[in-house]
């Protein structure tokens, strides 16, 4: 017996553009108990490291990203992480949930804080990367195959400026 599946996207908040920057001000301390208790329940032991980039992450609301985007972010910080170093704490963190894992075509992998079902925009012009807004998310009904269930469906639209 077949079960059919429809996919509902959850709701979406508009990503900030924060930068870095604007993470370390004045509530840095109640930001970084917050990141700490993040990495703590998810059992990551909350490294000095590791939290340099979790807040570098998590501190300025939802958003997409790429290892090379938090390197470039994170070069001011004292002792900042070699690039290998955000590879191994972005594939770990997705390991855990903290992260959700978008593949593109390119061998580039991008990451984003928003772990929930939703779909993406890929700005091809612009390298940039967002979520569908609610009103324009499709419903797409699956049926998977006997003695298979669907574990998530990744949508990317593509998009070129005309
Ligand atoms: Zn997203």
């Amino acid at each position: 017996m077949y079960q059919n599946y429809v996919y509902r996207c959850g709701q979406t908040r508009p990503h900030t553009s924060a930068t870095l920057m604007q993470t370390r001000a004045a509530h840095q301390p109640v930001a970084d108990l917050l990141v700490r208790r993040k990495l703590e329940a998810a059992g990551v032991r909350p490294t000095r490291q590791r939290l340099d980039l979790a807040r570098a992450i998590f501190g300025s609301g939802d958003r997409h990203f790429t290892a090379e985007t938090l390197y470039h972010e994170t070069r001011t910080i004292y002792l900042a992480p070699a690039l290998g170093t955000i590879y191994n704490t972005l594939s770990e963190f997705a390991r855990l949930g903290l992260l959700r894992e978008i593949a593109l075509y390119d061998a580039k992998v991008w990451y984003d804080t928003k772990t929930g079902p939703h779909f993406h925009f890929y700005f091809e012009d612009t390298d940039e990367l967002s979520d569908m807004p609610d009103h324009q998310l499709p419903e797409i009904e699956i049926t998977p195959p006997e003695g298979t269930r669907v574990a998530a469906i990744d949508v990317i639209v593509r998009l070129k400026k005309v």
